[in-house]
């Protein structure tokens, strides 16, 4: 298990009030962990989704993003595949009378599709969200509107059954 090296992380103004965990749609992403400055709540790398709800959660200002601009530039650079994954603050609660968010996104969309990057929409509760986020052009989806966080085992057993609908 790797804490706390990922894109999201916590720094030491953490109090371990647990509020990051309480808001966050993965089991297991946020980790207690005993430091010499008290309890503190690192981020699982391995399970973090990077929906950002944490940051926002968070009223210790303890949940931060690590700037990863130069690997992304360098990424870029060499054509490796890169996934723009969409956080769930920018679908304002499935609201979709603010033009000029809609604007920004959809610019933001069509610009790193024209970069040979894929679109995920994280974070997927409400059908609502899912049309805005289908009408945006995005490629996948994730969230609770398709299921619960699950095993590798459970995930590929529904996938052998056919659990999901093809063109959700
Ligand atoms: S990261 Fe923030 S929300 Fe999570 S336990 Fe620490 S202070 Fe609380
Ligand atoms: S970024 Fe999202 S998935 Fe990751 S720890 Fe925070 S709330 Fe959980």
């Amino acid at each position: 298990m790797e804490l706390n090296q990922g894109l999201i992380y916590t720094n030491s103004n953490c109090v371990g009030c647990h509020r990051c965990i309480s808001g966050c749609p993965v089991l297991g992403a946020n980790v207690s962990v005993k430091t010499e400055n008290g309890n503190h709540i690192y981020v699982d790398n391995d399970k973090c989704l990077h929906c950002g709800r944490c940051l926002t959660n968070c009223h210790h200002n303890a949940r931060e993003f690590r700037d990863d601009t130069s690997r992304f530039l360098t990424d870029l650079k060499r054509g490796e595949p890169i996934s723009l994954l969409v956080a769930p603050s920018f679908l304002d609660n499935g609201s979709n009378d603010d033009e000029r968010k809609r604007a920004v996104i959809k610019n933001i969309i069509s610009m790193a599709h024209e970069l040979g990057m894929t679109i995920v929409s994280e974070g997927i509760e409400t059908e609502r969200e899912l049309e805005y986020m289908k009408d945006l052009n995005s490629d996948f989806a994730q969230g609770y509107l398709f299921d619960k966080p699950l095993t590798r085992d459970e995930f590929e057993k529904r996938l052998i059954q056919r659990y999901y609908p093809l063109n959700a």
